[in-house]
């Protein structure tokens, strides 16, 4: 692609970078803000850099928050000793829309993948299982895709865990496998949760 501004070129570069957008569709993105009044542009990376700077993750749970330690975590009304294990926020969204859920999440920031180079050290599962040691955890809820990832994460925590007075279940799997959560429609999801089967029980169907 040639550019006639060197400028035009290093701001569709960047914008190239983020997932699923191409040259040319950075390219259309980058025109648009150039006929729009520049406080639209001055708007949009403002909110990107505060966000990057500002933002904070949950000391409790790791979701991203505002705040140190978030509203679920911090809301006395919330079953705090029933957590639900998830991937990323977009899984705490997805299943908090469901108004079905009214214990707490535990984001672990990614599922286990060798292949992509991520290992259980990468990952937020140290924290989960020293809340379930410390007793405080009367029942964990694994609520990761149903991938060959999600069931390898869901499989390693449990073996650290399974020797703890902890209940473990999972979501049903009314989810077709590979599907992520956050594409599930509301009513699926919630009764998932609602009707989430033993941990064990998962195992033996595999
Ligand atoms: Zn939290």
């Amino acid at each position: 692609m040639e550019f006639s501004s060197k400028l035009l070129e290093k701001a569709v570069n960047e914008m190239a970078q983020l997932p699923g957008i191409g040259k040319r569709t950075a390219l259309r993105l980058v025109l648009h803000l150039l006929k729009q009044p520049a406080e639209h542009t001055h708007f949009l990376a403002g909110a990107l850099t505060q966000m990057r700077d500002e933002i904070k993750f949950c000391q409790s749970c790791h979701n991203i928050a505002d705040v140190a330690v978030c509203e679920i975590c911090s809301n006395p009304a919330r079953n705090h000793q029933i957590i639900c294990v998830v991937e990323d926020v977009r899984d705490v969204m997805a299943i908090e829309n469901t108004n079905q859920f009214k214990g707490i999440y535990h984001v672990l920031g990614g599922k286990i993948s060798p292949i992509d180079g991520v290992g259980p050290s990468q990952l937020n599962i140290t924290s989960l299982v020293q809340k379930v040691q410390a007793g405080a955890v009367e029942e964990l809820i694994f609520a990761l895709s149903s991938t060959m990832e999600g069931d390898t994460t869901n499989f390693y925590i449990y073996k650290q865990i399974k020797d703890f007075s902890v209940k473990t279940s999972t979501i049903a799997r009314g989810i077709a496998v590979g599907d992520e959560l956050e594409y599930a429609d509301e009513v699926t999801l919630g009764r998932s949760i609602l009707h989430r089967i033993p941990f064990e029980n998962s195992l033996k169907n595999n």
